[in-house]
C-alpha cells in the first residue's frame, strides 16, 4: 500500500505522528475512518488483478480497510518492523499466530507465567489439535533450554509479566530459538515499542493487545502481529483472509490516534508508578513491591537494560498478613476502600484501575497452583494512570491505614 512519503531517519515519537495512508482528495489531517465493508472496483480487469493478487488494492473488509493499513504501518514503524498485522484483540493476534506458523506435532515453548488465556490457549485448545507445549519458568533460562525438542517450532514470551512483572531475557531467548531453527514471539503488552522493542534484542514476531495501552484509555479492543514482510504478509495474511478475526475500521482508527500520544503517556505514567512504587515500599503494612525500576526487583538490571531505564506502568504489592483468609480480607478492604481510582480488571488506562489477581485473572486456579505462580491472597495490581500521585497515595491509604 502507498505510504505517505516521509524522509528517511525520522525518529520513533515522530513516527508514531506521521506514518500512516496517504490523504484523500480532502487533505484531511487527522487520518480518515474508512466506514466501509466493500470497495468498487475501477474496473473488471483491475478488479480481476486485485482478486488475483498481482495488484494491490483493497476489495473486501475482511482482506483489507485503508484505516486499518495506517494502524497497522503505525505500529510496524514504531516496533521497528517490516509489517504488522492487525486483529480484533489480542488473543486473536496470539490465535492468528499460532494458526499461521504452526500444525499438528510442532512443539511450543512458553513461560508459566504469561497472560492465562494465553496459556489456555496453547495448552487446551491447540492441544486438541495436536499441538505440543510445556510451560517454563519464565526467568530460568536453562530450563527453557533443557524443554526444546527437535520439533520445537516456536518460542512466545511476555516480559514483563502480569502481575508479578517478572522479566526475561529477550536477547537469550531469541539465540536459543535461532540455535534451535525456532522462531521468537515477544508479547510486547505491558512495555510497548516506547520503552522496548523485542525485534531489536532478535525477537522475529512482538505480539500487542492494541486494547492496553496503545488504545491508552480503555475504549477499545484491538491487538496485532508485528514482523517481517515474509511472516506477516507471507504466512499469517492468508490465513486471516480466511479466518476473519479484523479489527473493525472504528477500533483502527481510536488506536491509531492512541499511538500518537503512547510516548508521552507511557512515560508520564511510568514515573507515577515508579514514585508509588517507592513509597509503597516504605509502608509498614507492605510485604513486597514488585516493580522491575526498583533495584530490590530480582530482575532490575536487565529490566532497565531492555527497557530503556523505565520500569513500566503496572506496580504490584502484597500486603502483610498472617494467613491467606486473612490477607484476602485485607485485600478486599483496601480495593472497597477506594474512592478515586477503579477497581476494573484492565490495564493501561489513563484512569489507574487496581485488581485482586487470586480472585480473579488467577481466580481459577488452585490455592497449589496460585502458591507456585506466587500469586498470594494479599496481592493488588495497580495500572498506574495519570491521576496525581499524592492523590493515588491518598485514596491507597482509606484502606492502608485503616487495616
Ligand atoms: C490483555 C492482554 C492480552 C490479551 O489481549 P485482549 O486484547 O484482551 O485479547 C494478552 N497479553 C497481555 C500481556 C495482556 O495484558
Amino acid at each position: 500500500m502507498p505510504s505517505h512519503p516521509l524522509p528517511p531517519g525520522l525518529h520513533p515519537d515522530t513516527l508514531a505522528q506521521r506514518v500512516a495512508m496517504e490523504p484523500s482528495q480532502f487533505g484531511e489531517n487527522s487520518e480518515a475512518l474508512y466506514l466501509t465493508s466493500g470497495y468498487v472496483q475501477p474496473s473488471a480487469e483491475v478488479s480481476a488483478r486485485r482478486f488475483g493478487g498481482e495488484e494491490a488494492g483493497y476489495t473486501y473488509g475482511r482482506s483489507g480497510n485503508p484505516t486499518v493499513s495506517s494502524f497497522e504501518m503505525r505500529l510496524a514503524a514504531m516496533e521497528g518492523t517490516e509489517a504488522a498485522l492487525a486483529t480484533s484483540s489480542g488473543m486473536s493476534a496470539v490465535m492468528l499466530m499460532l494458526f499461521s506458523l504452526l500444525k499438528a506435532g510442532d512443539h511450543v515453548l512458553y513461560s508459566q507465567s504469561m497472560f492465562g488465556s494465553t496459556i489456555k490457549l496453547i495448552g487446551s485448545e491447540f492441544a486438541r489439535f495436536g499441538v505440543e507445549s510445556t510451560v517454563v519458568a519464565q526467568t530460568d533460562l536453562s530450563a527453557w533450554k533443557a524443554a526444546i525438542r527437535p520439533n520445537t517450532k516456536l518460542l512466545f514470551a511476555e516480559t514483563p509479566t502480569n502481575p508479578l512483572t517478572e522479566v526475561c531475557d529477550i536477547q537469550a531467548l531469541a539465540d536459543l530459538a535461532h540455535n534451535a531453527g525456532a522462531l521468537l514471539a515477544v508479547d510486547n503488552c505491558f512495555a510497548t515499542p516506547v520503552l522496548q522493542r523485542p525485534m531489536e534484542m532478535g525477537a522475529d514476531i512482538v505480539m500487542h493487545s492494541g486494547t492496553k495501552y496503545l488504545d491508552g484509555q480503555g475504549r477499545v479492543m484491538a491487538g496485532a502481529l508485528c514482523a517481517s514482510d515474509v511472516l506477516i504478509n507471507g504466512k499469517c495474511l492468508p490465513v486471516m483472509k480466511n479466518s476473519g478475526m479484523v479489527l473493525s475500521p472504528f477500533n483502527a482508527w481510536v488506536v491509531l490516534k492512541g499511538l500518537e500520544t503512547l510516548d508521552i503517556r507511557m512515560r508520564a505514567q511510568s514515573a507515577r508508578a515508579h514514585a508509588l512504587a517507592l513509597w509503597l515500599e516504605q509502608k509498614p503494612m507492605v510485604e513486597r513491591v514488585y516493580y522491575p525500576g526498583l533495584p530490590s526487583h530480582p530482575q532490575h538490571a536487565l529490566a532497565m537494560q531492555q527497557m530503556s531505564d523505565v520500569g513500566g506502568a503496572v506496580v504490584s504489592f502484597e500486603l502483610k498478613a498472617k494467613s491467606p483468609e486473612l490477607a484476602r480480607k485485607h485485600a478486599f478492604h483496601v480495593l472497597d476502600s477506594l474512592r478515586v481510582l477503579s477497581l476494573c480488571t484492565n490495564l493501561g488506562d489513563t484512569k489507574t484501575l487496581l485488581t485482586h489477581p487470586a480472585s480473579t485473572s488467577h481466580g481459577k486456579l488452585s490455592e497449589a497452583q496460585r502458591q507456585a505462580a506466587g500469586i498470594g491472597q494479599g496481592l493488588i495490581r495497580v495500572a498506574v494512570g495519570l491521576e496525581h500521585v499524592g492523590d493515588m497515595q491518598d485514596d491507597l491509604l482509606r484502606g492502608l491505614d485503616t487495616l
